[in-house]
C-alpha cells in the first residue's frame, strides 16, 4: 500500500489571508483538533511581523501552548514558517525544532514579497542553515511560484531545479514546491516532480526517501480548480508528502488573487478512495472543519463535508 504524509498548514497559510483574526486560544484549539484527527505534521503559524500579518500575532504563545499542551497528548511534528534569521530565533527560542523558510522561484515575486533577489534570499538561508545545523534543528524551504508567477507568468523547471540544487547544498531537510497562486496544471506538475526526483534521488526508485536528501513536498492552491488534479499528478510522479488546509481556506497576502489551499479533508477523501494511506481519521477531520466553519462564521470551500464522504477509510479494493 502507498503511504503518504499530509502536512496541515491551516494555522499558517489557512488563516493568514482571512479578514477575521482568530485569537490564540482558537488557534490552539484548531491545532489540537488537527493533531487529534491524526495529522502527522502541522504548520502552526509564521513568525512574521504582526504589523504586516496581524493574523499571526501571538506566535510565541501559539508555539508555547502547542508544545506544552497539545504535544503532550499528541506527539506530532510542529513546524512554523520563518521569513528570516529573526523569525528562526523566535521559533527556536519558543521551542520548535523544525522550521520552514520561504522564497519565490521568480525574481518579481521574491522582490514583491521579500524585497530582495533570489540570490540574496539563498545567501540569507545559508546563515540560517548553519545555525540550524548547530542547533540540531530541521529546516525546509518552500519555493513559491514554482509553477508560475502572478507577475511574470512562466517559470521554467530549470529555474526551480537550480534553486533546489542550492537548497540541497545548504542541507535542507525538505523542499516544498509551492503553487502560490494556483497556476499549475497536472502535466506540468508531473514533469517538474519527475525531474526534481531524478536530481535528488538519482540512484533510487521513484520517490524513495534517502536520509541525507530532502523530502519533496508539494503545496497546491485550488485557485483555478486544478489543485486536486495537480496533487494526483504529483503522487503519480512519486511525491509522498502534501500540504493542505482544512476547509480549503488560505492564500498569500502578498500575492494577487491567491485563494484557498487544497482542502485537507477532500485530499484525504481522494486518497482514501484510491487506497492511499494517510493515517488520518476523516470523520474527525470533517468535525474539525465544521467547527472551523462555525468559528469563522462562514461556509468553507471544501466539498466532501457538504456532499458526504464515499470513502470513510482507506478503500482496500482499489
Ligand atoms: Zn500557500
Amino acid at each position: 500500500m502507498t503511504h503518504v504524509s499530509i502536512i496541515d498548514v491551516t494555522p499558517r497559510d489557512g488563516l493568514q489571508n482571512e479578514p477575521d483574526i482568530l485569537p490564540v486560544a482558537t488557534r490552539i484549539a484548531l491545532i489540537e483538533k488537527l493533531a487529534q484527527a491524526g495529522l502527522p505534521r502541522i504548520e502552526i503559524g509564521s513568525f512574521v511581523n504582526p504589523k504586516q500579518v496581524p493574523q499571526m500575532a501571538g506566535m510565541d504563545d501559539v508555539a508555547r501552548l502547542t508544545l506544552e499542551r497539545v504535544r503532550l497528548q499528541h506527539p506530532k511534528h510542529f513546524t512554523a514558517l520563518v521569513p528570516n534569521m529573526r523569525g528562526y530565533e523566535l521559533a527556536t527560542t519558543a521551542g520548535l525544532r523544525q522550521v520552514r523558510l520561504v522564497l519565490a522561484a521568480s525574481e518579481a515575486l521574491n522582490q514583491a514579497n521579500f524585497r530582495r533577489s533570489v540570490a540574496q534570499s539563498l545567501a540569507d538561508f545559508a546563515a540560517i542553515a548553519a545555525r540550524a545545523r548547530a542547533d540540531n534543528a530541521a529546516f525546509g524551504v518552500a519555493v513559491g511560484a514554482a509553477f508560475g508567477c502572478p507577475f511574470t507568468g512562466h517559470v521554467t523547471p530549470g529555474q526551480v531545479l537550480a534553486i533546489a540544487q542550492q537548497l540541497v547544498d545548504l542541507g535542507a531537510d525538505e523542499i516544498v514546491l509551492a503553487d502560490t497562486t494556483g497556476m499549475a496544471v497536472p502535466s506540468q506538475v508531473h514533469r517538474l516532480c519527475v525531474e526534481l526526483i531524478a536530481v535528488l534521488y538519482p540512484d533510487t526508485a521513484q520517490g524513495e526517501a534517502v536520509a541525507s536528501r530532502p523530502t519533496v513536498t508539494v503545496h497546491f492552491h485550488n485557485t483555478r480548480n486544478t489543485g486536486y488534479a495537480n496533487a494526483y499528478a504529483a503522487l503519480e510522479a512519486g511525491i509522498r508528502s502534501f500540504d493542505a488546509a482544512l476547509g480549503g481556506i488560505g492564500g498569500c497576502p502578498f500575492a494577487p488573487r491567491a485563494v484557498g489551499n487544497i482542502a485537507t479533508e477532500d485530499l484525504v477523501h481522494m486518497f482514501n478512495g484510491m487506497g492511499v494511506e494517510t493515517g488520518i481519521d476523516l470523520a474527525a477531520l470533517l468535525d474539525a472543519s465544521n467547527w472551523l466553519s462555525e468559528q469563522m462564521g462562514k461556509s468553507l470551500p471544501a466539498l466532501v463535508g457538504k456532499a458526504g464522504p464515499v470513502f470513510d477509510r482507506v478503500n482496500m479494493v482499489s
